[in-house]
């Protein structure tokens, strides 16, 4: 027997609409690249979304469409963000960071039709024109330099619009996003959001217990919206109603720290190298800015422990979460759980340093050689995750191991969970080190590392080795002006993990190399000391 209740499709003109019926007056404010801040209200987002839907629709977009954006955080990817999945078309936000072969390859994959792209980023596309077919190409002009007549500009495509604008009749399974993987493990892949997930997530991720959005937030997605839908960040806060304070291409501590002192943000998130910047920068300065009390949400790689502690000194709370582009991206977020709170200061700290436990509607387990592992907090297996916004396939790409014949997406991370629930990534499965048939968990090594006061950053990795297949290295940048010997890091880990988890040797690095997304690029590190033991007589870890 069906449940009585009306069928109303999962779509987003209804949190637009929302945002424009009850929420007019909050403020959206964005970074402009002269530093200058944009400020409008959200009356005028909704307007401007409705006139882009609009005037895309005249402009032939055809349901099912792809609208590609090039564009950095700011009002004006907002709008797209609504207005593209409104008129019926696909928002596909491009990694600005990657090679422009790639963005040639995703924007051919996708067969994107139009594109919005910031002015400032021009220079980027035309790289990569003569090898794509773009239909029109729509310029954001967020500086005062002239738009080439051989593009269009955004604005004159909004004036197309009359206000006489009706959504398409969305069905909640259509596409309203795509996203391309980074490409950290591989070719880039397509992931396809329905309308439904997007709500669905946005309703998740906006809960109490996962990242407690609300109308009474300043948000800031540092995370750029070109990655992973900037972690559903503007989704959610449109649909709650909070004030957005963009950073736009200002990614630095210092212009950050201002944005978030001047605008009173209350909620953040990023990856971990612009929250290590950030605390640094903090640290040399206390007093500088006056922040209000942050949640400040970390995932895209680990967020270490000594981080968490870190940013607690200064009143501002590490929310650690973890997700990946075919998850929307969010799926799991670490909180205490009130039954966990009288464990010791030290034993809170280690649980918020795991990846957390699945939001509602998320489920995961961890699949081993042997079959289904268990939840004991020690057992590794491979992650694997499946729940209402998690892709069940990649466009175009019709056959994918990624997929499991019982209905699970594959993550290809490694993680352990423990009876309560809480998971720990240990490694990618590409990034694991197997030392005489066992697993070494580098992001455990590399974590304990960026704990030593002395070091700014930290990446273990394996090397071919005759004896155990493969060993442990690390490379560590130690913070400027510091000194510290591999001997004294040697000392510092040895009491933390046994005798054939401590790394070969600890190389000094400048920097280590990164993705776009700001990744450790570790399968360049493996490349750079692929013969390190060539020359060396290793010892005998194992023994
Ligand atoms: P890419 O696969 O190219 O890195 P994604 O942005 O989809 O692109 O990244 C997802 C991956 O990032 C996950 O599979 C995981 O390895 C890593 N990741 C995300 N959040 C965390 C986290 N909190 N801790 C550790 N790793 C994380």
């Amino acid at each position: 027997m069906n449940g009585t209740m009306m069928n109303t499709p999962l779509v987003l003109p209804s949190l637009l609409e929302r945002a424009g019926t009850f929420y007019g007056k909050v403020e959206v404010v964005s970074r402009l690249p002269d530093r200058s801040l944009h400020r409008y209200r959200y009356a005028d987002f909704y307007r401007r979304a409705k006139q882009l839907a609009e005037a895309l629709q005249k402009a032939g977009l055809r349901r099912g469409d792809r609208v590609a954006t090039l564009m950095w955080n700011h009002y004006a990817h907002l709008e797209a963000y609504f207005g593209i999945p409104a008129a019926g078309g696909v928002l596909h936000t491009v990694n600005l960071r990657l090679h422009p072969d790639d963005i040639a390859f995703i924007m051919n994959h996708a067969e994107d039709r139009f594109l919005i792209i910031d002015d400032v980023l021009v220079p980027l596309y035309e790289q990569v024109k003569g090898r794509v077919n773009l239909e029109r190409v729509f310029v954001v002009s967020l500086t005062d330099a002239p738009v080439s007549p051989e593009y269009e500009k955004y604005e004159d495509l909004l004036a197309t619009a009359t206000g006489d604008f009706h959504y398409p009749q969305l069905e909640e399974n259509e596409a309203a996003g795509m996203c391309y993987t980074s490409g950290t493990t591989g070719r880039p892949k397509g992931v396809l959001y329905s309308h439904r997930a997007i709500v669905l997530h946005s309703l998740a991720s906006a809960m109490a217990d996962t990242l407690a959005i609300s109308r009474r937030d300043t948000a800031t997605p540092v995370v750029p919206m070109f990655h992973a839908n900037a972690w559903g960040v503007p989704f959610a806060a449109v649909m709650v109603g909070a004030k957005l304070a963009f950073p736009g291409p200002h990614l630095d501590p210092v212009s950050l720290l201002d944005l978030f002192a001047e605008e009173r943000v209350t909620f953040t998130a990023g990856v971990p190298t612009i929250w290590l910047g950030i605390v640094q920068t903090l640290e040399k300065e206390p007093e500088r800015w006056k922040l209000q009390p942050m949640r400040m949400v970390v995932g895209g790689s680990a967020a270490p422990e000594g981080l968490i502690r870190a940013f607690d000194r200064f009143g501002l709370r590490i929310v650690h979460a973890w997700g990946m582009t075919e998850t929307t991206p969010l799926a799991t977020v670490s909180h205490i759980k009130p039954t966990l709170e009288g464990l010791s200061e030290d034993e809170q700290y280690a649980l918020r340093a795991k990846q957390g436990v699945p939001v509602p509607l998320i489920e995961a387990r961890i699949v081993g050689d042997a079959g289904e592992a268990p939840w004991d907090g020690q057992t590794m297996g491979e992650l694997q995750v499946r729940g209402p916004w998690v892709a069940s396939s990649y466009y175009r790409m019709p056959e994918n191991d990624s997929f499991t014949p019982d209905g699970w997406f594959r993550t290809g991370d490694v993680a352990t969970i423990d009876p309560e629930g809480y998971m720990k990534i240990t490694d990618r499965t590409k990034d694991l080190i197997k030392s005489g048939g066992e697993w070494i968990s580098s992001v455990d090594l590399e974590n304990a590392l960026m704990g030593h006061p002395a070091v700014a950053e930290a990446a273990v990795f394996a090397v071919p080795h005759p004896k155990w297949q493969e060993r442990p290295l690390a490379a560590v940048v130690p913070k400027a002006g510091i000194q510290v010997t591999e001997e004294e890091l040697r000392a510092y880990l040895e009491p933390k993990f046994a005798k054939w988890w401590l790394p070969d040797a600890i190389v000094f690095l400048e920097e280590i190399p990164r993705t776009s997304a700001g990744k450790f690029m570790k399968a360049k590190l493996r490349e750079q000391f692929k013969n390190w033991n060539d020359e060396r007589d290793p010892g005998s870890p194992h023994s």
